[in-house]
């Protein structure tokens, strides 16, 4: 969703930002490398995917016309293990957004000390104007057309935006059919009764959740009665916006892809989770709303951009209130926002970090399918309260050790690993 034709945002007066997240995720990982010691040669094969599929898939739609769709799974680097990443139904979804998914899965999956490297698919669709049964047979028609580079052993796709655990239901069923054999270990996020695991579907959250509770104390923040804004309440925004408000702390503002709503004294946040559809629209049912621009100015302690990326801009970086902004979304903020938000010391958890959770969770997912041995809902929580902490404290410690922003630290760590087992695999 890096808007295809705007690179970027000037005006007449404004300087000119890069909006192109393949090319702003470049510079850092250039950044990142330098100051790892790496040269050029390591930085040209990490720069983007080592592949990119691009497929059409013509889907029979329910009227009986055919509409052909343009897909891609890119996989980053897989030096370190099998390519790993969800899976993007938006009708601005470009190949380039879908090649920085995957550095940045790569990254994430790095840091979290994951045996994987990072992989993304996405296709160009508007879900929302699909019917279940169309969008079945566009799920199956994309496994149909990756299925030579995925396996679960090669690339394990898994949710992402408006996909869920019935999409990854039906790629499986497609999956195991084009192979003849049973393979729940070929995708995550999967439903229970499917080989799904525990806490899934709420793990995102739930790591950006421990994510808030560690950088509210370094920041000296008390969780209880600090205000919360959310932007996006969809699968990540919504079970966050949950969990803040079961914590104690006061969501002042929530918002989905049409507007937000805005209340300084608490939203009542079971009521929308009630109210809003399976994309997480809710504002549509009101009459006063605030735009997302609106939003992300709030007056709060605490900012979770959860929707898409670059709404985190120079533009409108000087207005953030919050003292802490932590990305559940990939993406939200560009790397000249990052800038204005570290000079003014605000500290920012980059997606890297904070959203790692669903990843962390679809690997427990994989190693229960392999093994075949189920844990427990108690038992999936405590492993991922033990990586997320860790994840927040080794890029927060190296962030004040070099005394850099957070997201080149995180950079750092999260490219670390992959650059030796390229260098170790000769490829360097
Ligand atoms: N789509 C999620 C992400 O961006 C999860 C990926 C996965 O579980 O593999 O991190």
């Amino acid at each position: 969703m890096n808007s295809q034709d705007v690179t970027s945002n000037a005006t007449k007066d404004e300087p000119v930002e890069n909006l192109n997240v393949l090319t702003s995720t470049q510079l850092v990982i250039k950044d990142a490398l330098n100051k790892l010691g790496y040269g050029d040669e390591m930085f040209e094969l990490l720069k983007e995917p080592l592949r990119v599929l691009t497929v059409r898939i013509p889907v029979r739609m329910d009227d009986g016309t055919v509409r052909v769709f343009t897909g891609y799974r890119a996989q980053h680097n897989d030096a370190v293990g099998p390519t790993k990443g969800g899976i993007r139904f938006h009708p601005e979804v470009t190949e380039d957004e879908v090649k920085a998914l995957a550095v940045w899965m790569s990254i994430k999956c790095g840091i979290a000390n994951l045996p994987y490297g990072g992989g993304k698919g996405g296709i160009i669709c508007d879900p929302r104007e699909m019917s279940f049964r169309e969008t079945e047979r566009l799920c199956r028609g994309y496994v149909r057309a990756i299925s030579q580079i995925v396996g679960p052993t090669k690339d394990i796709p898994a949710p992402d935006v408006f996909t869920n655990s019935q999409s990854m239901a039906w790629m499986m069923d497609e999956y195991s059919r084009i192979r003849e054999f049973d393979a729940p270990g070929f995708i995550t996020g999967k439903p229970l009764v499917l080989g799904g695991s525990y806490g899934r579907e709420s793990s995102t959250a739930r790591g950006v959740a421990i994510a808030i509770e560690e950088a509210a104390k370094v920041k000296g923040i008390e969780l209880k009665d600090a205000r919360v804004v959310v932007q996006g309440f969809g699968n990540a925004g919504g079970y966050l916006a949950k969990f803040m408000h079961d914590a104690g702390a006061k969501v002042v503002g929530i918002s989905d892809a049409y507007g937000g709503l805005h209340d300084p004294n608490g939203l009542d946040i079971e009521y929308l989770l009630d109210r809003r559809d399976s994309f997480g629209t809710v504002t549509k049912l009101y009459k006063n709303t605030i735009t997302n621009q609106e939003l992300l100015e709030l007056d709060c302690d605490i900012l979770v951009p959860a929707a898409i990326e670059n709404q985190i801009t120079a533009r409108n970086a000087n207005d953030i209130k919050a003292k802490i902004v932590v990305e559940a979304a990939n993406g939200p903020t560009t790397n000249e926002a990052t800038k204005i938000l570290s000079d003014r010391g605000i500290l920012l958890v980059p997606d890297v970090v904070a959203n790692a959770g669903g990843v962390i969770v679809s690997y427990f997912e994989w190693v229960q399918n392999n093994q075949g041995f189920y844990w427990s809902a108690e038992e999936v929580d405590a492993r991922l309260q033990k990586i997320m902490s860790g994840s927040f404290h080794s890029v927060y410690e190296t962030a004040k050790l070099r005394k850099i922003d957070m997201r080149l630290a995180a950079y750092m760590v999260g490219t670390r690993r992959m650059a030796e087992a390229c260098q170790l695999r000769g490829w360097v």
